[in-house]
């Protein structure tokens, strides 16, 4: 028996039940900040609908000279390193210094387990209470390339809306820190103090992506462990080569908890920001990025455009049982299906 309720089992659902308006009234809302519609123009990006998707990217297109103005923070580490009691704190802080803020996430992982390793529920009891923040759940299941681009699109719509400030986070497990590290301007990785080899668990790459080092939970008895990984991670860091952008990442030490060494971490983003913007990297490193997302983008839509095709999809599952039983090479499986869309 189908789930009538159940909007992510029936697609029909949500189409029949609620009704699409025109994108003039998705434009003005995101315009005049009402986050209701910015959620509502949000899941349409999410759709894997076409028409809700087309319209989705109507409103997008119509809203982009009001967004790129805003800081892009991408946040990651590894499971129960505090992102979120980090991000709550800090966005706490920020929000005292008159910035608005929105948390976006990448976690393909949700796809696969169905509950996400960041979890749907709220997480940022500041931030979720907080007129100047609005945080969005996890992106929809999908590939890690259809993840990100739903959450680069959604940030885009966050700051026509007026966000100012855009924290994407991810979990530091997988591929999914390249993917946020090409759609923000600052990179920061979260860390603690564990017991024997420092370095373990975190990825080298991560490490040389990272514009900031910070190791969470230098509170109580774990102080000194804190100060111990900071040094070594400074040495870490030292020997790799220098950043794109000639900055050199420091590694800090804070609690979220108790809300200490968070305006050193301020300083040292305002820093980075002043120093980028100055040097035109800041500019230069947005216009790459946006080149690098156009053919992201030609990537996914080629690939949907394939998987919607009626021919593709009725002759798909019969190509693949030709494979398996080795009457069709995968090659040419390949190939032609892919002449089907020429049809
Ligand atoms: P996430 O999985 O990286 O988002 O981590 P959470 O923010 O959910 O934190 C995981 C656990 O660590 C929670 O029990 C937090 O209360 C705790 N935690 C987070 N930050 C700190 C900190 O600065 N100090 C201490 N002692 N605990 C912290």
């Amino acid at each position: 028996m189908p789930d009538k309720k159940n909007k992510s089992i029936n697609p029909n659902y949500s189409l029949k039940k609620s009704r699409l308006h025109p994108p003039g009234y998705y434009i003005e809302g995101i315009g005049s900040g009402n986050r209701t519609i910015l959620s509502q123009a949000i899941t349409l990006i999410e759709s894997s609908h076409p028409e809700r998707r087309e319209l989705g990217e109507e409103i997008l297109e119509k809203c982009l000279h009001k967004s790129g103005h805003s800081v892009r923070i991408g946040i990651t580490g590894v499971p129960g390193a505090g992102k979120s009691t980090f991000i709550d704190a800090f966005g706490k802080l920020l929000i005292n210094h008159g910035k608005s803020i929105a948390v976006l996430t990448v976690d393909p992982s949700s796809s696969r387990s169905k509950g996400s390793i960041l979890g749907d529920k709220t997480r940022m009891e500041y931030l979720s209470a907080h007129e100047k923040a609005y945080i969005r759940p996890t992106a929809a299941s999908g590939t890690l390339g259809g993840v990100a681009r739903k959450t680069r699109e959604a940030m885009l719509l966050c700051e026509a809306a007026g966000f100012d400030t855009i924290f994407i986070e991810t979990v530091g497990v997988g591929q999914s820190e390249t993917t946020v590290h090409s759609m923000t301007d600052f990179f920061l990785l979260l860390m603690i103090a564990g017991a024997g080899d420092e370095l373990q668990g975190i990825k080298r790459g991560i490490m040389e992506m990272a514009d900031l080092l910070a190791i969470n939970k230098a509170d109580g008895e774990n102080l000194q462990a804190a100060e111990k990984a900071r040094r070594e991670y400074e040495n870490a860091l030292s020997l790799l080569p220098e950043q794109p952008s000639g900055w050199k990442p420091p590694v800090q030490t804070c609690s979220a908890l108790e809300e200490t060494g968070l305006n050193e971490i301020y300083e040292t983003i305002e820093t980075y920001f002043n120093k980028v913007k100055e040097s035109g990297y800041f500019e230069q490193n947005r216009k790459q990025q946006a080149i690098n997302w156009m053919y992201e983008s030609i990537h996914q839509k080629l690939k949907e455009k394939f998987y919607e095709h009626p021919a593709v999809q009725k002759k798909i599952a019969q190509t693949e049982k030709l494979v398996e039983q080795g009457k069709l090479s995968s090659f040419k499986a390949a190939s032609k299906l892919i002449t089907l869309l020429d049809r």
